[in-house]
């Protein structure tokens, strides 16, 4: 997804959930990608606008921005953004990920159970966070999706699974659930990658009509 979200300050999301837009803001994926999110308040600024975690707990994070706590959370965010993105894509691509990358997977996920309350009102039973580390506390809701992507039992995170796909663009390599009702999306956004895929076919085909002419004007 290159082109016109340059002009912006957050990435389109594109990906169909909450893991996938945080993994898709580098663009492209690879070293010359932009990284939208170069400090701690542009990862707020980018949580925030998702609107998955609560105004208060980003109000609270934005107040302690300039902390080396702040700093400390910003490079974890960016180590888990990095691992769910190999890990993820190598869901997608049904190939075992990294060893590596599963053992800093394992260890988030233990880190993030501490963080997790079974809460009861009295009859009902749910998943709370635990609110004493805002700074945190988005990395943890992303990581919480990724985890249901990967593993969850039920109908949706299943189907989800089983449509996850890397774009085809050149060098693109953003992650998005196929929602199509054929299962045929190839692309982040058919504005982007899926038009310049296709120019770029045009320029291919029209270069190789015009060496096939030149080859059959040659003489023999
Ligand atoms: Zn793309």
């Amino acid at each position: 997804m290159t082109g016109t979200e340059e002009l912006t300050r957050l990435p389109a999301r594109l990906g169909g959930r909450l893991c996938l837009d945080f993994v898709n803001t580098v663009d492209p994926r690879g070293p010359r990608g932009r990284d939208y999110l170069p400090g701690y308040v542009a990862l707020i600024d980018w949580a925030g606008a998702t609107e998955a975690v609560d105004r208060d707990v980003i109000d609270r994070a934005r107040a302690a921005a300039a902390t080396w706590q702040a700093t400390e959370a910003y490079h974890e965010a960016i180590s888990l953004r990095e691992t769910l993105y190999r890990v993820l894509r190598a869901s997608a691509e049904r190939r075992q990920p990294d060893e590596a990358d599963a053992d800093a997977l394992r260890a988030a996920v233990a880190r993030l159970q501490s963080r997790r309350l079974l809460v009861t009102d009295g009859t009902a039973w749910r998943w709370a966070w635990s609110g004493g580390d805002p700074l945190r506390l988005p990395g943890w809701i992303i990581l919480a999706d990724a985890i249901d992507l990967l593993a969850g039992a039920g109908q949706a995170d299943a189907a989800d699974r089983a449509n996850l796909r890397v774009c085809a663009g050149q060098d693109c390599g953003w992650l998005f659930v196929d929602t199509s009702k054929n299962h045929t999306r190839r692309w982040c956004s058919m504005s982007g990658c899926g038009n310049r895929s296709k120019t770029q076919r045009h320029y291919q085909r029209l270069r190789a009509k015009r060496a096939s002419q030149l080859t059959d004007a040659e003489p023999a």
